[in-house]
């Protein structure tokens, strides 16, 4: 006899274990790890949902007292039984519980009731210019406003009419009885965009070729590898994967391909859409409920042969995925910094080698992780070494500012840099400067005591919002806490408390003083929260609509900008001051896509590196772009350290709002992995440092303890993170407290 352990109602928090049921005779060929199931479940035997998740012939109890299925679905068995193994597999290399990994897995919750598009077309002409005179005469302004849409364009979305022009739906509805225009109604998939027609395919040169013949020889000799694919910015990386991805697709295949979520631009959606039409969708984070599941619901439903999106579109239901894309793969998003703390690339690994798929990572400046691999052949390295189209690669010059202010220039810009705008604003060329904010605030100081303002529910600064809306405003980036500016400082009263270091508004104000003819358009998370705001920004910039781009980040990843020719990028070694050890790799990656947004569509590009740091190797190699140079140095000072990826790391964080046993339980968990160690002999592999404070020791009135585990050996860190979870699962001392772990984190704690 069979029994199948269940999972009931997944988004019940409760519940979160399996309850064992017999599986009937008539059920046993359906009832498969996966299957949708109705359970009696309770005193009463109430009917509820659930999955199987696992198949057994062992009862957990006496046999007679379980009970049998009440029916198995047989809709959506495949699918669903493959991304539950995933959710298995995450919860076994992540820690967390498998109602938590199963959540993640299924990023699209319920069905939502269908959605049809309404378009408002022109019937009558004639009629509508009368009516149109009419309007005009007797100054009714929304009605004039819909008939003049409507003789323009012919044809209008309802929506549009409504939402963005204003008019009422009664309005639309009389000129209908008038048969001035008339309603049609489409089954609509939300979130879908309409394509443009198919754009000329460049010719592939010689290594985009050789890259794409690679991996097509490899597939059709039935081999699937993984395949890093490491091109400097601009050399094409993009119509690489467009190559391989038809080739899939022409086998009857399916294709996730995964991008940072800023990285899906209208850029973006316009190549793949020109080059794939309906096939392809895009998924994102800002899309609505509805608009996920019509998304979801094309792929299941065979629809669409590519799903792009950001690392949860990895959970796409297709029916036989044959590649795995992950471009940008260097990327921090694809770390999830929520339990469980999967990383994307080695989910994507695991789930690809089930599938049978091929895995395809891309970069100009791979993580030191992949790169590892690559060396040490178990990824197969594909080199794109030639920007496209041969444009040069940009001119940089590194800037010591410690020069700059010895030579008398205390100003925000080198004396190179300034020149270098007004060259570029005179010759009607674009310019971007990029503020490297990263492990940095714009805090809030007193000059006469030294005191900076604090969160008081987190140990961290407030950061002080100098324009817009919240000037004069301290918030925090942790907890959202805001406060007015104090006048005096709190704690000695002096008046000399003000606001230090550069932040992207204020190199919009300094820019805009300075320059004052230039047109200014600043990207930030300030300016970019509403639904369309990268696009609405990008767009702006793209059109030419200004000089000069002032951005964090946001501005440096995967944008395609023709006409900028000058990348400034200022305070470029602040990430170098993070706390955690991939500090480095960081700087050199923002520093070297930054270097790579100048000067991409032929016309020679320049860069200027402002740095107190002109002599680290990571400043020097990524003016370069010499991944080589800083590979070799990082990885010598991974490897003396025992760092990711020449060994893991375990974090194991403790939080818990009373201090004091915030430190005993760390202190607990601390001796409960050591003697574990020694217990099965392990001690030596496996070094335990810690307990201690967070960086940030404070964070929602939650104090924070942190250990970490350093082994060569994984399944070493996962027996210490089981041995925890198993022993605290019950225990009343842990009751306040919460503990998570993070392998290989990404950010420092
Ligand atoms: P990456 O993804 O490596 O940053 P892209 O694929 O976006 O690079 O290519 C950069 C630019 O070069 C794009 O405008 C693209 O259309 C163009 N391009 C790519 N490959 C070729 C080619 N073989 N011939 C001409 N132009 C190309
Ligand atoms: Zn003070
Ligand atoms: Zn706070």
């Amino acid at each position: 006899m069979r029994f199948a352990d269940v999972i009931v109602d997944i988004s019940h928090e409760d519940l979160d274990r399996t309850f064992q049921y017999r599986i009937p005779e008539e059920f046993e060929k359906d009832a498969q790890i996966g299957a949708p199931v109705v359970i009696p479940f309770g005193a009463g035997n109430r009917q509820i949902k659930g999955y199987i998740v696992g198949v057994s012939e062992e009862p957990k109890i006496d046999p007679a007292r379980i009970k049998p299925l009440v029916s198995v679905s047989k809709k959506g068995l495949a699918i669903e039984s493959r991304i539950i193994e995933l959710a298995e597999i995450m919860r076994r290399m992540y820690g967390g519980t498998l109602n938590d990994a199963l959540k993640t897995v299924s990023p699209v919750k319920q069905k939502i009731k269908p959605q049809v598009s309404k378009t408002v077309v022109l019937t009558d002409e004639k009629a509508a210019r009368y009516f149109l005179e009419e309007a005009l005469r007797r100054n009714y302004k929304a009605k004039a406003r819909l008939l003049e849409e409507l003789l323009r364009s012919g044809r209008i979305e309802y929506e549009i009419l409504v939402n963005k022009l204003n008019i009422a739906r009664k309005t639309i509805e009389d000129y209908k009885d008038n048969g001035v225009l008339e309603i049609q109604e489409t089954r609509l998939y939300r979130g879908s965009r309409s394509t443009s027609p198919g754009e000329a395919k460049v010719e592939l040169n010689a290594e985009q070729r050789a890259a794409v013949d690679t991996v097509t020889a490899d597939i059709d000799a039935g081999k699937r590898g993984v395949y890093l694919l490491k091109g400097v910015t601009g050399s094409g990386k993009t119509e690489v994967y467009m190559s391989v991805i038809e080739a899939v697709v022409a086998r009857g295949e399916q294709v996730i391909m995964l991008i940072p979520e800023i990285a899906l631009t209208y850029q973006t959606v316009r190549r793949f859409s020109a080059r794939f039409g309906e096939r392809v969708s895009f998924m994102h984070s800002r899309l609505s409920d509805g608009e996920k599941y019509d998304q979801y619901l094309r792929a299941k439903n065979g629809d669409t042969d590519i799903m792009i999106g950001p690392r949860s579109a990895l959970f796409t239901p297709f029916m036989k995925i044959g590649l795995i894309i992950i471009d940008e793969e260097h990327e921090n998003s694809y770390k999830s910094e929520n339990v469980p703390k999967y990383h994307t690339r080695e989910l994507a690994a695991e789930y690809a080698k089930i599938l049978g798929a091929t895995l395809i990572l891309g970069s100009a400046t791979p993580s030191l992780e992949s790169y590892y691999r690559a060396q040490k052949g178990e990824y197969k390295l594909l080199e794109l070494t030639k920007r496209a189209g041969n444009a040069a690669l940009p001119k940089v010059h590194i800037v010591d500012m410690r020069d700059e202010m010895k030579k008398g220039n205390m100003s925000m810009f080198s004396r190179k840099l300034r020149a270098l705008i007004e060259d570029r604003l005179e010759k009607k060329q674009q310019i971007m400067l990029f503020i490297n904010r990263r492990g940095y605030a714009g805090f809030v100081s007193c000059r006469a005591c030294g005191e900076a303002l604090r969160c008081p529910h987190c140990a961290v600064s407030l950061t002080a919002h100098m324009a817009g809306k919240q000037v004069g405003r301290l918030v925090c980036h942790y907890c959202g806490y805001e406060t007015e500016m104090p006048k005096l400082c709190p704690k000695c009263g002096s008046k000399y408390i003000a606001a230090f270091g550069t932040g992207t508004q204020k190199v919009e104000e300094y820019v805009r003083r300075e320059f004052p003819n230039a047109r200014v358009l600043r990207m930030d998370a300030d300016t970019t929260r509403d639904k369309q705001g990268h696009e609405r920004v990008l767009a702006a910039f793209s059109n030419d609509e200004a000089d000069i781009l002032v951005g964090t980040q946001m501005i440096v990843k995967g944008h395609d900008f023709a006409r900028v020719t000058l990348m400034g990028i200022i305070a470029a070694d602040l990430s170098l001051n993070a706390t955690d050890f991939r500090a480095g790799e960081r700087t050199f990656e923002l520093l070297a896509q930054a270097a790579g947004r100048s000067g991409r569509a032929g016309t020679d590009g320049e860069v200027v590196i402002q740095t107190y740091n002109p002599d680290h190797y990571a400043v020097k190699a990524a003016a370069t772009e010499d991944y080589e140079e800083f590979y070799e140095n990082e990885i010598a000072y991974r490897e003396m350290l025992s760092y990711p990826p020449a060994s893991n790391l375990m974090a194991t964080l403790l939080t818990s709002d009373d201090e004091a046993e915030a430190d005993s339980c760390a202190a607990f968990l601390y001796e409960l992995m050591s003697a574990g160690l020694e217990a099965v002999d392990a001690a030596e592999e496996v070094s335990l440092i810690g307990p201690s404070k967070c960086s940030v020791e404070k964070i929602k009135d939650r104090y924070r303890r942190i250990i970490y585990a350093k082994s060569s050996d994984y399944g070493l860190l996962v027996k210490c993170k089981d041995l925890i979870e198993a022993r605290i699962k019950d225990d009343v001392a842990f009751e306040k407290c919460n503990v998570q772990f993070d392998f290989n984190p990404m950010n420092g704690y």
